[in-house]
């Protein structure tokens, strides 16, 4: 027989730049979550040149949503993986209503479901500016910002000391545009589709880091009681 636990499924919704690796990975310090970032699977793949690299590859370049049986297959194998039992934060999945079905189907299969959905409430005009100025350390992933978050010496990573740095690709502003509109066209109505399930929480995603940070963990306490 599978072992089933009651550990936390979160997910949080919001478009590109309303914060949800930086929120994902401060909840992975917080409570011990595993954060699983499709988007960071998928830049992976890309890198290996596997198939489902290949195949998404152009795709994110112009800012579109990859297929969802590809990115459903990576995820699918990724919730496999034992350490998912601890909790896991789905920050970029699901981002269609074909993903959300799916995902409620690999949860059942496991004897889970979804414990929380956490909509970041953002501004679209302020999100262009967010995006065209982050990068991050290559070695630990710790996000910086151009305007809004430097390291306290340049070029060195505060947390780990690593002198390489690295923007993604689809950070520039016109592809920002374009994820924005893939985002309000065929991610947008999950939070209806959460909000019906009783599971929805809003949260102001414009107030700094740390207050959203307090924001989650009391969301995340609440939904783990
Ligand atoms: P992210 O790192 O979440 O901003 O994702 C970067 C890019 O990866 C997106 O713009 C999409 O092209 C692709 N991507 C990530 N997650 C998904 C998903 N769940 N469904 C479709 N495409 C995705």
């Amino acid at each position: 027989m599978t072992a089933t636990t009651t550990a936390p499924v979160l997910i949080l919704l919001g478009p590109p730049g309303a914060g949800k690796g930086t929120q994902a990975r401060m909840l992975e310090e917080d409570f011990g979550l595993i954060q699983l970032s499709t988007g960071d699977m998928l830049r992976a793949a890309v890198a290996a040149g596997s198939d489902a690299g290949r195949a998404a590859k152009a795709v994110m370049e112009a800012g579109g949503l990859v297929s969802d049986d590809i990115v459903t297959a990576i995820l699918a194998e990724r919730m496999a993986q034992p350490d998912t039992a601890k909790g896991v934060i789905l920050d970029g999945y699901p981002r269609t209503d074909v993903q959300a079905e799916s995902l409620g189907d690999i949860l059942a299969r496991m004897g889970r479901s979804v414990t929380a959905a956490i909509s970041l409430e953002v501004d679209d005009d302020a999100m262009v500016g967010r995006i065209a100025g982050r990068y991050t350390c290559a070695a630990c992933g710790e996000g910086y910002h151009d305007n809004f978050k430097q390291p306290s010496h340049a070029g060195v990573c505060d947390k780990c000391g690593g002198t390489a740095m690295k923007r993604r690709a689809d950070d520039k502003a016109e592809t920002v545009r374009d994820r924005l509109m893939a985002y309000h066209a065929q991610t947008a109505p999950l939070i209806a589709y959460y909000e019906g399930r009783g599971l929805l929480t809003r949260i102001d995603a414009m107030d700094d880091i740390a207050a959203v940070r307090t924001a989650l963990a009391a969301i995340v306490h609440k939904a783990t009681a």
